[in-house]
């Protein structure tokens, strides 16, 4: 046995290094998720369905042409451990590898096309310094390295911590989210078509707020990406 094999066998005998899904120890070739998970993780394939069940959601909230989840979210399943890992974990290669893969079908669908711009759903500054990263930043990345379009952060912004939503109702909550996003004027979103990202899309109040506040500012399409999707 060669030396670095030894060490490295070593080392994982000590440190295994596990599946960020099932926890389960990854064997030699496998990155951040086990070979099983990935094949049996519980994708949407919304990219090839315009109608599909996010957009669904929003017909009749706000214009979007086209939308796509990666993933159906469910409480206690490896999507809520990934997602786990990607918000509060520090997990950074994680959350852009998940990016890859959505930008992945993003590329395979027929609907997302000519896109200027990747903008993450902004943290409140607040957060971000207390995280030390914002997670639909870390899946902007990872979708922008297979598209190769640019992502900006500067033309959605978070000016506003948001308050308790409990017991108010959607139009309620869609009102005090009006109020916490803000879009700086900006000649270059003229006409343009952004893709905006989340990580999870529950009542769409979130995407449904900055796709208003960007078509005010004159941006001409909105596309939609989130990493999970509450069924
Ligand atoms: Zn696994």
């Amino acid at each position: 046995m060669r030396w670095f094999q030894y060490i490295h066998d070593l080392l994982h005998l000590f440190f295994p290094v596990l599946c960020k899904c099932c926890g389960r120890e990854l064997r030699d070739g496998e990155v951040l998720i086990c070979t099983h998970c990935h094949s049996d993780l519980p994708y949407t394939d919304f990219h090839i369905y315009l109608a599909n069940p996010l957009a669904r959601q929003l017909w009749g909230r706000v214009p979007i042409n086209a939308s796509m989840a990666l993933l159906y979210f469910m409480k206690m399943s490896n999507v809520q451990h990934l997602i786990h890992h990607i918000k509060y974990k520090r997990e950074l290669d994680l959350g852009i590898k998940m990016g890859n893969l959505m930008g992945l079908r993003i590329r395979s669908s027929p609907y997302y096309y000519q896109q200027d711009f990747i903008i993450p759903i902004p943290l409140h500054p607040k957060k971000l310094k207390k995280r030390g990263y914002n997670q639909s930043a870390l899946l902007a990345t990872g979708i922008a390295e297979i598209l190769e379009i640019p992502t900006r952060e500067d033309l959605l912004i978070r000016i506003k911590e948001r308050q308790s939503q409990t017991f108010k109702n959607r139009f309620e909550r869609f009102n005090d989210l009006m109020e916490v996003f803000a879009v700086p004027e900006n000649e270059e979103l003229k006409g343009k078509t952004v893709l905006l990202v989340d990580d999870v899309f529950t009542t769409g109040a979130t995407i449904e707020a900055c796709a208003v506040k960007l078509l005010e500012r004159g941006v001409g399409k909105i596309n939609i990406a989130t990493l999970a999707f509450v069924k």
